[in-house]
Parts: C-alpha cells; structure tokens; sequence
C-alpha cells in the first residue's frame, strides 16, 4: 500500500465510520453469534500472495462485524460504558498515523508535555489540590496494581524489589467487600496475597466501606504481627455504585499512616461536576493515589486512564528503573515511563485534549447530568412494574433491580433481553443474590433510548413467562 492507497482508504474507513455510528440504533447490541462462528469464516493459515485492500475491507464488513458488540450504542446499558467521543476517535487516528512510541520525553516531548497539561486540566476540573500530579495509564487496573506495589514496598522499607518479600511477614491490605476484581488481581499480582487482602463489611444507602471494622481489623492485625501496608477505598464499585466515606477511611490511615489508594475508575467522571462533591467527594485531598478512567464515563476513547498522584516519589521508588540504553541526558525532564509498569507507551492525552477543547467541560457536565437524571427516571419507571423490586437505588447514574423469581430467573430475563438486541444489561450480586444491573452512560444515548427500556424489560419478562405482552 502506498501513501496514495493510504489517503484513499483512510477517507473510506472515516466515511464508513460516520455511516456506521449514524445507524447504530438499527443493530442488535450485543453480537448475536455462537462461539467459533467468526474464527470458522478465517482461513486456516496466512496467505503467501498479498490481497486487494478491497477484499480485506469486504471480509471486515461481512465476518468480523457481525461479531462486534456494539460499545458506542446509544443503548448500551451494561458493565460501564466505553465511550469514545468523536474527536477523541480523530484524535487517536492522528496518534496511530504519526504512530510515536512516547516512552521518554525525548522520543516524543509533545507527548509528554501535553500529557502533563492533560493531568492537571483533569486535576482541576476534579478539583483536586494543586500538589497532585500524575501520569495516564492503559487501564485503572495497572494504575491500582502499582499503587499497591508502591503499599508494598512503602510497608518494607523499600526493600521488596531488591530481597523479594519471603521473611517479610503478611502485608495487609483493607478495603471493602465491594471493590473491583482489579483490586484482587493487584493482591495476587504484587505477592501480597488474596487471604492478606481484608475485605470488610459495608453499611448504609451507600454500601460504604464500615470504618469500626476497618479500625478493628487494622488493630487485630497489629497484635498478631502482620504489617498494615494500605487501604483501598471506593467511589462508585463496579457492582451498585458502592462509594466509601472517603474522610473517614482517610483519618483512619492517617492515624496508622497507611498509604491510600482511590478506585474512583467510573465515578471519577462524574466529578468533573461540583453538585456530586458534597455525596462522593468529600475528604477525597489527601489520597496518596486516585485512578478514575476517562476511557469510560468521560469520552475518550479507550484505553485512558488516569492514575493521580499526591506525591510522585514512593510509586518512582518502586517502579523506576534506568539501564543505560533508557538514560536520557540534559535539563530536567518527566519521563513517564518510569511512573508505570509498561515501558512503551501511547500518546494517551491527545484524545483528552481534543475531547475537553471540543466539547468543553460544560458539554461533558451536561451529558453526565442527563444520564443521573434518566437514570433514576428509569428506576422509578420499572418500580411501578408489578413484582419487580429495585435491589439498590440509583447512585450516580447506576442502580440494580429483579424481577420477580429466582436467580435463575434473574440471569434468563438478561440472556433473553441480551437474544433480543434492542437493549444490553448484565448482572451483578446483591447480598448473596443476583441482580440485574443498569448504567446509564453512553455518550450518544439519549431520554427515549434510556426509557424505552422499561417497556423492553416488560415485554421481554412477560415473553418469557409465558404471559400476555402488553
Ligand atoms: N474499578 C472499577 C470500579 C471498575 O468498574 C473497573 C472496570 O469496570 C475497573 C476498576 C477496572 O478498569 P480497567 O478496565 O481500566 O482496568
């Protein structure tokens, strides 16, 4: 392919594009195929002889499409939404074409310095304090996994990377029962452990995390000689919208001067407007590391996730590394790469730049507004469905409901609304049951997308259960 080749499709591919976000209402949701059905449309091995760009786009268009799930679905109500707002997708074009591997500041300065000026408009617009800084990730889950290294080797002087950690006794990390899998995996990942990982009970509308337990726990810990290293706190859990007293569980580390960690991965967003602070964000100045991830609620388009840091230095003690070949020379420069675990990096903040200068915050706010507003639309709506129950009420823009029956039950309505198309959800557990969640969040949806669901979930339960469909 020449460069001639390249404008041509480029121009086709951006026009295919538009055409495909305009009819995306016409699609089923979810992909509707049997596993393997795509993989049996591929040959078997690569072809010797090279193909018309032409028969790899037909192929594209009639084998893999068919197989997408459609994120950018104006109703897509499942797991959080992925949004990809459209100049952050132009944006990431311009990154794949100039295609920069941005790992230091010198094999891309842009890169880095937008990127700092990308942290800190974030920063403000979270209304974080001025001495936070920062570095964007690929995802919440590598920002949470070298938090937790940096509680690690924080709780061991700094020694774990060098000695390894036999002989160092059980670290302990506190959260509550609510937090992300990604949490676990940092446990598991960072040699400390799923059984030194002390999840605690919950209390209140909020599902937050019990700060009477956490003291107890911590003290308990203390007397059987474990060391405390850290506690994980939430706003906005993956499950019903879980968000911790983020004050108190801070007073709580700092009176055993734990480092903190902030998994505010989707409700991060929200806080780009003031009226959430005073419910989500009170006492949130002070954690050692916050991760929210613009790549879901705020429009850029994935991977972007930002991980916040009070002061850099313990994550660079534990992260850094410089052999010659990475040693760069000259005036003081950031290089990010050595703030995370992958070495090569993406020009990630591009897209936030393009999406906040297009948009403005203003427009974001007004998108999030809307979805909490119809989100708790919604929620009413389907209370006033005889038999069905509201699991938990919406916090933010999600909030979890059954349908009369069993679990079983429960996960046959998702399934069957999932076979359907015209809406997506998924489950999650509620106290030992299953629950069907529902987010509102999809940058495009809009009013009528998120109420129409209400008279689909109806239809499809009485479908379902044998019952006349109104
Ligand atoms: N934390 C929360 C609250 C989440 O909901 C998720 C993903 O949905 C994650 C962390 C993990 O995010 P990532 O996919 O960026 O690792």
């Amino acid at each position: 392919m020449d460069w001639d080749d390249f404008a041509r499709w480029g121009g086709r591919i951006a026009e295919w594009g538009a055409q495909y976000h305009k009819t995306l209402r016409e699609r089923p949701v979810r992909a509707q195929t049997r596993p393997g059905e795509i993989a049996a449309q591929l040959p078997v091995s690569p072809p010797d002889a090279p193909e018309a760009m032409d028969a790899v786009m037909a192929d594209f268009e009639a084998i893999v499409m068919p197989g997408m799930t459609h994120w950018q679905h104006p109703r897509f109500f499942a797991y959080f939404a992925a949004n990809a707002a459209p100049p952050s997708m132009l944006a990431e074009q311009l990154v794949n074409t100039v295609a920069a591997q941005c790992m230091l500041w010198q094999t891309s300065p842009a890169a880095t310095e937008v990127e700092g000026v990308m942290v800190d408009w974030l920063r403000q617009a979270l209304n974080l304090p001025q001495d936070y800084t920062g570095v964007i990730q690929d995802s919440a889950s590598s920002a949470t996994l070298s938090a937790v290294l940096t509680m690690r080797e924080r709780a061991t002087g700094y020694t774990g990377n060098r000695e390894g950690l036999s002989g160092k006794g059980a670290l302990r990390v506190y959260c509550s029962e609510h937090v992300h899998s990604s949490i676990d995996r940092a446990a598991w990942v960072a040699g400390i452990g799923q059984d030194n990982l002390v999840k605690l009970p919950t209390k209140g509308e909020r599902f937050a995390l019990d700060v009477v337990a956490l003291e107890d726990a911590i003290a308990r810990d203390i007397t059987a000689g474990h060391t405390p290293a850290g506690i994980i706190a939430i706003t906005g859990g993956t499950g019903v919208g879980a968000s911790d007293d983020l004050g108190a569980v801070l007073e709580v580390a700092k009176a055993h001067d734990l480092y903190t960690h902030l998994d505010a991965a989707w409700a991060g967003s929200a806080m780009i407007c003031p009226e959430f602070h005073a419910d989500f964000w009170n006492g949130v100045a002070g954690y050692d590391s916050i991760v929210f991830n613009p790549h879901k609620w705020l429009g850029a388009q994935f991977d972007c996730s930002i991980q916040f840091l009070r002061d850099a230095q313990p994550q660079l003690n534990t992260l850094k590394i410089e052999p010659e070949y990475l040693r760069t020379t000259g005036d003081a420069v950031t290089n990010y790469s050595e703030w995370t675990i992958p070495l090569g990096r993406r020009f990630r903040a591009l897209k936030i730049w393009f999406l906040i200068r297009c948009y403005g915050l203003d427009g974001l706010r007004t998108r999030i507004r809307n979805h909490v507003q119809w989100a708790g639309e919604l929620c009413d709506a389907l209370r006033e469905i005889e038999g069905f129950e509201i699991t938990s009420e919406p916090i933010l823009s999600l909030f979890s409901f059954r349908c009369p029956g069993s679990d079983a039950d429960q996960q046959r309505l998702v399934d069957a609304l999932n076979d359907d198309g015209r809406i997506y959800l998924t489950q999650g557990a509620l106290n030992g049951r299953k629950v069907i969640r529902f987010q509102v969040g999809q940058f495009d949806c809009t009013r009528d997308d998120v109420m129409m669901a209400r008279d689909v979930i109806e239809e499809i339960w009485r479908q379902i259960n044998g019952r006349k469909v109104k």
